[in-house]
């Protein structure tokens, strides 16, 4: 994936995308649709765009990493995901790193490494 100067993972928070998408979305007077029914929708037809990206086709890791044209269709719908996603926390005023901390926490307890370390998803 290209890279545009020093904004990648490792050098942008959470915050800048947060406000980002606020600033976006303030400046074309979106506010009045975005619901938290209609993000959600949103976020689900996203999602739907993501799936469809892979509809039919081989999903073999390996084969996927060599297709850059699929690779750069799924990167375009991860970011669709994620920008109705970081709308609908800032709309919900959600603390995102406040709630990942919070979640991981119970998927730990949900999910004991001693229970769960042969790759099943389920307790027997
Ligand atoms: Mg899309």
């Amino acid at each position: 994936m290209n890279k545009i100067s020093n904004f990648d993972d490792s050098h942008v928070s959470i915050s800048y995308f947060k406000e980002e998408i606020r600033k976006f979305v303030t400046k074309r007077n979106w506010e009045i649709h975005h619901t938290p029914k209609n993000l959600i929708q949103a976020i689900s037809i996203e999602v739907s765009e993501l799936s469809q990206c892979l509809l039919f086709k081989d999903d073999k890791i390996e084969n996927i990493l060599k297709d850059n044209f699929l690779l750069s269709n799924l990167s375009d719908e991860i970011a669709d995901v994620f920008i109705y996603l970081l709308s609908l926390i800032n709309i919900l005023n959600i603390d995102l790193t406040s709630s990942f901390i919070n979640k991981m926490e119970k998927n730990r307890v949900k999910y004991p490494i001693k229970e769960f370390n042969d790759g099943k998803y389920y307790k027997k």
